[in-house]
């Protein structure tokens, strides 16, 4: 069974709005096992609109477009459809009473143009829309169906769910298969070394398929599975995860929408370590990471951009600051003690970077220290970050974070 999405929209073309109903109706397809193959987005246009559904039609059993059904003169959804399939609109009066009842309850008079709204291609099936004024509607064709849907993605999802899903299901029987996923996320390493350790399991036309997308410090490996039922598709998924886990081992540092902060305070929660963080140059980022997962083990984030910030904090002068800048490793560690002794913190974690060398386009090669001072011992590591500052601040974040995961590991 193939499906095309098709959103309607010329503030979509020109990057006013992002086209979020895509992606949310393409997940509600997924989930019923139909097999999206094509998405498109066409700005308000009546001769492109119709161009892309003939497209579409002839290819595929389902055509699903989202906005263009509203009121206004712009919106050109319905005439699209209607001369596609050379078929005139047809009013339908219990949709406009259903307008004018919903202008009631909302306590507005209705204006004229919501009129156009009461029409659908003759022979079509109404899809009745309780939260808005657009009704959406099905034309069948001999082996599919067209289903336009509002673009307002609270009244898209409401129709999706109730009315459209349910309506391919029994016209497609689709109750069969059904596709599942997974997403294993890891960091650590860029995504072209993980994707050399899995790149067997990468290959096309392969169930459970598996991908990787790639973020800042962030590497997510998606695990797609399709079966005839929820059982067999999470069986497929564990048994390439086992795979997939085998290969990069601790390299994984969660699943689905878990992130790398969250699980690293949880963590430090369930052993009952608290932790005191000293950023130099990250502005305050690892820090904002922390608090958001709302863990009681951070317990402080303090910002030291300048010297007279970091002087005051060691209680040493600010020409002392100046010669053990020159030993950023040693810095890093004696922040790292005292971040660590302030608050009584099981653990003290420091960063400190340098400049090495401007490399143009407002690219630089910093070199990034880390420290973390436990009961025992210092640990430390150091990393060549090189791009625009905000992604060195952003890695380097994500670098601290990691090391105190492996930490914990250990
Ligand atoms: P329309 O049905 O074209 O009048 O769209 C109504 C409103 O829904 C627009 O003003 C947008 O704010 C929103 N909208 C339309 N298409 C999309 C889309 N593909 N994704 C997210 N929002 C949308
Ligand atoms: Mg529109």
């Amino acid at each position: 069974m193939n499906a095309e999405i098709v959103s309607i929209g010329s503030e979509l073309l020109l990057g006013q709005i992002l086209d979020t109903n895509t992606s949310s109706i393409a997940k509600k397809l997924a989930a019923s096992g139909v097999e999206l193959i094509r998405t498109a987005t066409v700005g308000d246009d009546l001769r492109r609109i119709k161009e892309v559904l003939r497209e579409a039609i002839a290819r595929s059993n389902i055509v699903i477009t989202t906005g263009g059904i509203g009121p206004t003169e712009d919106d050109l959804t319905r005439e699209a459809v209607a001369e596609v399939f050379n078929r005139p609109l047809q009013y339908q009066p219990h949709l406009m009473e259903q307008i004018e009842a919903l202008f009631k309850r909302r306590g507005f008079r209705m204006a004229e143009n919501n009129r156009k709204q009461a029409f659908i291609p003759e022979g079509g099936i109404p899809v009745e829309n309780p939260k808005g004024t657009a009704p959406g509607f099905i034309v069948e064709y001999p082996n599919g169906a067209i289903i336009s849907v509002p673009g307002v993605p609270l009244e898209m999802e409401y129709l999706m769910e109730t009315t459209v899903i349910p309506y391919l299901r029994r016209r497609f029987k689709l109750q069969g298969e059904i596709i599942q996923y997974k997403v294993l996320r890891a960091c650590g390493l860029g995504e072209s070394a993980i994707g050399l350790q899995i790149k067997d399991l990468m290959k096309q036309n392969q169930n459970p398929s598996v991908g990787t997308l790639a973020s800042i410090g962030d590497i997510k490996i998606r695990i797609t599975a399709k079966a005839d039922s929820p059982v067999e598709a999470t069986s497929l998924i564990e048994k390439m995860e086992g795979e997939i886990r085998g290969r990069l081992g601790s390299l994984i540092y969660g699943v689905d929408k878990e992130t790398l902060h969250g699980n690293v305070m949880k963590e430090m929660e369930r052993l009952n370590l608290t932790l005191s963080v000293i950023e130099t140059f990250t502005g305050g980022i690892l820090s904002n990471k922390l608090t958001s997962t709302g863990r009681s083990s951070f317990i402080q984030g303090l910002i030291l951009p300048s010297n007279r910030s970091q002087s005051g904090f060691l209680k040493i002068s600010e020409d002392e600051i100046l010669s053990l800048q020159k030993d950023p490793q040693t810095l890093c560690d004696q922040l790292a003690l005292r971040a660590k002794g302030e608050f009584e913190a099981t653990l003290g974690l420091a960063m400190v970077a340098k400049t090495v060398e401007e490399q143009g386009r407002e690219e630089y090669l910093v070199e990034t220290f880390y420290s973390i001072s436990t009961n025992e011992e210092i640990e430390r590591q150091q990393y060549s970050l090189g791009g625009e500052l905000w992604m060195v601040r952003e890695r380097a974040s994500i670098i601290a974070l990691d090391m105190l995961r492996k930490y914990l590991i250990k």
